[in-house]
């Protein structure tokens, strides 16, 4: 007898091309055959019709996702394996982290070659996500590595993201080293940040959004800011600190806003200037604040994803319209829009025709001068699209009236 055969699925023919071409992602209907009974997470060989083995995977047998590869090499996928992922992906931030900024994403998915995986650095804190079962078995491996790589002293871990249940996983949180009593301290852009990593939205911050806010922070002096989904504060403290006259600040989550209230307080420098929270629905609170004639020197509308995939676009380009077109209408002439779209379902084409349309019906004479997306920290594989996620666009609303 021989020596056991890995387990391996072999792909259908002509279904090859996207491993070819190092997306990394086997769909179930692909898949022509699976051998040696492989269970959730485990590592299987990716065979092409004709019996080239083009990747090596986790297998997922619950997700339409069947299995997610780790290299498209012959490599032995171990402890030692993730050792080495996880250091690449730590080294390539390293610019990122100074005096003024101590919180980054460290692994970002797919993009870093480790699907599923997430990791955020928050100063001493490193939050962990796991999204798929190739991820979840290698969580210790994973966790050790970001330790060894990282020298933090707490992990804390937030496998509570909707899509784990599409891998058969169920939520797990709760820290797995040192120790995080409640909300960790950071600087963003030399500001002080509270982050509720153990109960917070994602990891607890939009890390994604730290170059835009530097951005909007530069271009808001004198101006009156609105700042729409503000979530902790993050675009408001940013127009603070860069001179705004005054800044209105929307959302509909009250431990959000609770968090920050704390955030405002513990920038000292940023106290006395005029700052107003208001939990509220944005789609409500922008035509409410229209109908009392109210209006803006700059906006930021920054949503959460309408539009998980491209089946959910339509009733999302609606949403998006509604709130685009609202603040058009709120801006003040001269005024700028800092408007972001995090839905994979919608893409930057398709955003900016819907504010193109958001504009016509305003009647607002407006232009592009400037675009968004996520940050250095979260790069985009060039053979992994779907993990351009984030896009904006800053406009600016023209002085003349529409005759
Ligand atoms: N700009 C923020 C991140 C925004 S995340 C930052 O820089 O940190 C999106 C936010 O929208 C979340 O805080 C969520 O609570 C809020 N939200 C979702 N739907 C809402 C609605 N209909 N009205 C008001 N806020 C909403």
């Amino acid at each position: 007898m021989g020596p056991a055969r890995a387990p391996a699925v072999a792909l259908k023919a002509g279904r090859d091309k996207s491993l070819r071409e190092r997306h990394p992602w086997i769909y179930s209907g692909a898949i022509e055959r699976v051998e040696g009974d492989p269970g959730p997470g485990d590592t299987v060989e990716v065979r092409s019709h004709d019996g080239a083995l083009l990747a090596v995977a986790a297998f997922s047998p619950a997700s339409q996702i069947r299995a997610r590869a780790w290299s498209f090499a012959p490599e032995a996928i171990d402890a030692a394996f993730f050792a080495q992922r996880v250091r690449a992906a730590v080294e390539a931030r390293t610019g990122m982290l100074d005096e003024r900024h101590t919180a980054c994403r460290l692994v970002h998915g797919e993009s870093d070659g480790l699907p599923g995986v997430v990791a955020d650095r928050y100063g001493d804190t490193i939050v962990v996500q796991f999204s798929s079962a190739g991820a979840e078995r290698w969580r210790e491996a994973i966790v050790d590595a970001l330790v060894a790589a990282t020298g933090a002293a707490n992990v804390v871990e937030r496998s509570d993201a909707e899509v784990r249940r599409l891998e058969g996983l169920a939520p797990r949180t709760g820290v797995l080293r040192g120790s995080v009593p409640g909300p960790v301290t950071m600087l963003e852009d030399g500001l002080a940040w509270r982050v509720d990593v153990l109960a917070g939205q994602k990891t607890g911050f939009y890390l994604d959004q730290r170059d835009n806010r530097h951005c909007v922070r530069a271009l808001c002096a004198d101006r009156d800011v609105l700042n729409a989904f503000c979530y902790t504060g993050g675009f408001t403290l940013a127009a603070l600190a860069g001179g705004a006259r005054s800044v209105v600040s929307i959302d509909s989550s009250a431990d959000a806003l609770a968090l920050a209230r704390e955030n405002l307080a513990v920038n000292p420098d940023l106290r006395g200037r005029s700052c107003e929270w208001r939990e509220a629905d944005v789609f409500t609170e922008l035509r409410e604040l229209r109908n009392r004639g109210a209006s803006f020197g700059m906006i930021v509308l920054d949503p959460p994803k309408f539009a998980p995939t491209a089946a959910h676009a339509e009733k999302a380009a609606r949403a998006y319209k509604d709130i685009n077109l609202l603040a058009l209408k709120l801006l003040s002439p001269g005024g700028l829009l800092a408007t972001f779209s995090c839905s994979g379902g919608v893409s930057a084409e398709l955003f900016q025709k819907i504010v193109a349309g958001a504009a016509q019906d305003a009647k607002a004479d407006a232009a592009i001068v400037g675009r968004f997306c996520a940050g250095a920290d979260h790069p985009v594989a060039l053979a992994f699209p779907e993990g351009d996620y984030l896009k904006g666009l800053l406009i600016r609303k023209a002085r003349g009236v529409r005759g």
